[in-house]
């Protein structure tokens, strides 16, 4: 048995361990293992450094998960977007191919609650049909590995299903979604990097939200990864208590930066029950997206979106830049409210705008450019 996989055995998961470690009331406990099992491995446990901090928060049952009466299970509707078990297929070329029900963790805020941790909702019965699926569907070219979590299978099992993958031809680049870099590290070893590279282009996407979860070990991994040629990116969500904190998102994707890993999605919680105590306002996202964007390196900037209810899919939201628009002309401020003007030239798709070599700017900006002297842009050498 690996390192990790002892570690997964020694996680903190029985009603009774919660009851004793955590102080939880008997009743609670067993009402919270029976709603989303907990399983905290010693690694993430080790990370807590006090009761309620953001740490404790991923991994913590916490009875006001019961409290949570009419909120949805499947917000995203991948159930009604599953053509087959196992798949869920909602946009043209790519495919969620969920390999398994287990998971490193169970984490608190999990938009899956109704599914992961339960062998039968996420059953290794589906994989055939999911395989033939792929098969069939030629306009899949990007097929994203996802669970419960892939790296929870053996490096044997994994490869076999990448494998199986290979020989599809359409099948372009394959994606990991794994937290296990995160929450246990342990599980990125040599073996592993040198079995996935030899399946690339592949992808992780993995998922860090507080800057106490970037350790010696868990940048290790990621590192390890890298090296392997894998380009990993991080999905983070926004939580209350957890990283609704402009300055705190802003260390976490600066120090992720620094183990190459790459901010790709930064959402808003999706509404699900027993998770909805995370949620915050939309307010407070744009905000953590404004203090990103031109205060700190370009790379650190993730796309902020809300996964739409009854799966819409992913839509980008903005901070409002543009000021105005029209078909001559945009006016956007920066990220430090600065006004600039912008002259939108004529095409095929603005057949009114500046034309090249137009002999009189368009009257607006003209008359603009007189009445008010606009500030000049001095570039200072550095
Ligand atoms: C997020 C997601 C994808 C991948 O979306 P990208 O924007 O390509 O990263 C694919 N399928 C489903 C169902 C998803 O939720
Ligand atoms: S690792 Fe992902 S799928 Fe598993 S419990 Fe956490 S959020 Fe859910």
């Amino acid at each position: 048995m690996e390192q990790w996989q002892n570690m997964i055995r020694e996680s903190v998961h029985s009603v009774d361990q919660l009851v004793e470690k955590f102080n939880i009331d008997r009743k609670d406990a067993e009402d919270l293992d029976e709603f989303f099992q907990a399983r905290i491995n010693p690694y993430y446990l080790s990370l807590i450094r006090y009761p309620g901090d953001p740490i404790w928060l991923q991994c913590i049952p916490d009875k006001v998960e019961l409290e949570d009466f009419d909120a949805q299970d499947d917000p995203l509707m991948e159930e009604a977007m599953s053509p087959v078990p196992n798949i869920t297929h909602r946009y043209p070329d790519r495919a969620l191919f969920l390999v398994t029900s287990q998971c490193g963790i169970y984490c608190r805020f999990c938009t899956r609650k109704r599914k992961v941790g339960d062998y039968e909702k996420i059953s290794m019965k589906g994989l055939e049909t999911a395989f033939q699926y792929l098969e069939q569907h030629t306009e899949i070219r990007d097929v994203i590995l996802s669970g419960g979590d892939p790296l929870m299978l053996t490096d044997t099992m994994l490869e076999k299903i990448l494998i199986r993958l290979r020989e599809i031809k359409h099948i372009e680049i394959i994606r990991l979604g794994t937290r296990m870099p995160v929450i246990l590290p342990h599980r990125i070893t040599d073996k592993l990097c040198n079995m996935i590279k030899k399946y690339h282009p592949v992808y992780v996407n993995t998922h860090f939200n507080h800057p106490w979860e970037v350790t010696l070990q868990s940048s290790k991994a990621c590192e390890m990864l890298a090296n392997a040629g894998v380009p990993v990116g991080n999905q983070m969500v926004i939580m209350k208590g957890v990283n609704d904190d402009p300055a705190v998102v802003k260390e976490l994707m600066q120090m992720l930066l620094k183990i190459r890993v790459r901010p790709y999605y930064m959402y808003m919680a999706d509404e699900t029950k027993g998770a909805n105590h995370f949620r915050t306002s939309i307010e407070t996202g744009l905000k953590i997206a404004e203090a990103l964007r031109g205060h700190t390196s370009g790379l650190a900037v993730p796309h902020f979106v809300i996964d739409a209810p009854g799966g819409g899919g992913k839509i980008p939201l903005l901070p409002n830049y543009v000021l105005h628009k029209d078909e001559e002309k945009i006016i956007l401020r920066n990220f430090q409210n600065k006004v600039y003007s912008y002259q939108n030239y004529a095409d095929k798709n603005n057949p009114d705008g500046y034309k090249f070599n137009q002999k009189k700017k368009p009257k607006a900006t003209k008359k603009k450019a007189n009445k008010k002297k606009v500030p000049v842009r001095v570039y200072e050498e550095v």
